[in-house]
């Protein structure tokens, strides 16, 4: 998502990097580049004559900072109307006073409603709340179903009618779903409703019936990031019809140009809070403005990233492991194998990847390992003994050919082991000392 606008952007930047001072004149060819890299990724005209307008406004404007060089202002000044167009302020959940609080999920069928309840409640629970997910979508055959899978992947109650029962009142369900979540101590209730392919009349009709009964604190507008311009169109039926109270991008791991996700903010009026990357329940974040700024102008994710890995290593591993990673020839298989499987947790690797600065040639060695390798990986670490594993150049010719036998695999994929790891151990030291991660330390050589 967002590379073709975060390479014309960052072709835009390094043209003016070379210059000392910016005329006007620069400023207005500036912005005319802006304009058609925002047009090409599908952003929304009025989004885009709002931000160019802006950012010529400003750029002309600017105070001359002594710290920063023309570019340098340039891209901090595009970097904050990005934010402003994203919403600003990172928007959370508003809870009611006295629980359940109520989310209704609404959005076209396909656009990942279903899967979002089962995120949602994942998400919700490791909060600490008591979430329960109930399914309105009485109309799509399976949609009962497909709740009742991701409620078990996540751990969370899904109430839905009875099998059997004819098609049923979505209106009366999510009625009693409420009465049930008081019973049962659920202090939220999370109601994914029905979709359509196209935006109809009846379908907004039965999520206003729903939305009048249940009085949501929350409706969240769920919108898949893949569709294009059409997304506005759409959005703009949804704050009409049923309204929201914020908006969810889905798919945003697709490769599209990401046009609805920049344009839906200033559109509908309504903040984007939270965003669905991938079909894994764990494939999804809290929407941060700030960082999706900077992650399309390709400075990375660095603060999600670290969240992340926060989450997954406790702070002393992280620290022994920065230290290992610092240090060199101190980092082993041993630890190359407990990595890889912390990253493992952390979620796919091509969501990693993605939020990682530009970085080309890096990531593109990180993009080559396929993650189905890392079990085979395992095993072939596991075939090794302890000493091998603390000190891999003594893996001569004979002890590759036992540990392949020992793992099942052939003696080159044994080589081409030992060698990425020698690779990955270069790797993460120009990482540590290029980027200096806090918590990293950099050491001079
Ligand atoms: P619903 O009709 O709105 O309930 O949509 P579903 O939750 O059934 O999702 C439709 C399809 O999109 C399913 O195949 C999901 O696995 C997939 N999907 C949902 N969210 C994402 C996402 O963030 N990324 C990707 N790649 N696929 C997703």
């Amino acid at each position: 998502m967002f590379d073709t606008l975060s390479d014309r952007l960052e072709n835009v930047f390094s043209g003016l990097r070379s210059k000392g001072r910016l005329t006007d004149a620069d400023i207005d060819a500036t912005a005319r580049e802006i304009r058609i890299a925002l047009l090409e990724a599908d952003v929304a005209l009025p989004v885009v004559k709002a931000f160019i307008a802006s950012v010529k406004e400003r750029s002309k404007g600017a105070e001359v900072s002594k710290a920063l060089n023309p570019a340098q202002q340039v891209i901090k000044i595009v970097n904050e109307e990005l934010v402003n167009i994203l919403g600003g302020e990172t928007r959370r959940l508003q809870f009611a006073k006295t629980p359940p609080t109520v989310i209704l999920l609404a959005g076209l069928q396909g656009a990942g409603k279903t899967t979002l309840a089962g995120k949602l409640g994942k998400w919700l629970k490791a909060q600490g709340h008591s979430p329960m997910l109930v399914a309105c979508d009485l109309q799509r055959p399976n949609a009962v179903t497909q709740l009742q899978v991701v409620g078990e992947q996540a751990g969370v109650e899904v109430y839905a009618p009875e099998p059997g029962n004819g098609v049923g009142d979505p209106v009366s369900v999510a009625l009693n779903s409420i009465e049930n979540a008081k019973h049962a101590m659920h202090d939220v209730v999370v109601v994914d409703t029905a979709g359509r392919t196209g935006i109809d009349q009846e379908m907004m009709q039965q999520a206003i019936g729903i939305r009048d009964a249940v009085q949501p604190n929350e409706i969240l507008f769920v919108i898949d990031a893949m569709i294009g311009q059409d997304a506005i169109n759409t959005a703009q039926a949804f704050r009409d019809g049923v309204g929201f109270t914020g908006v969810v991008l889905s798919k945003l791991d697709g490769d599209a140009r990401g046009g609805a996700a920049l344009s839906v903010r200033h559109v509908t009026g309504q903040p984007i809070m939270f965003a669905s990357t991938g079909e894994k329940l764990d494939d999804f974040d809290v929407f941060h403005p700030e960082r999706m700024a900077s992650r399309i102008l390709g400075m990375g994710d660095m603060l999600t990233l670290i969240e992340q890995a926060q989450q997954t290593f406790d702070e002393d591993e992280a620290q022994q492991l920065a230290d290992k990673v610092a240090s060199g020839n101190k980092f082993t298989l041993e630890d190359f194998l407990e990595q890889m499987l912390a990253i493992r947790r952390m979620g796919s690797l091509s969501s990693i990847l993605g939020m990682m600065p530009g970085g080309g040639q890096m990531k593109e060695q990180l993009a080559s390992v396929d993650e189905r390798d890392i079990d085979r990986t395992a095993a072939i670490i596991r075939s090794m003994t302890a000493e091998e594993r603390a000190n891999p150049k003594m893996i001569n010719g004979s002890r590759r050919l036992r540990i392949s036998k020992g793992s099942g695999v052939t003696v080159a994929e044994v080589n081409n082991l030992v060698n990425r790891f020698f690779e990955a151990r270069k790797m993460m030291q120009q990482m540590t000392g290029g980027l200096g991660l806090p918590g990293m330390k950099r050491r001079s050589k």
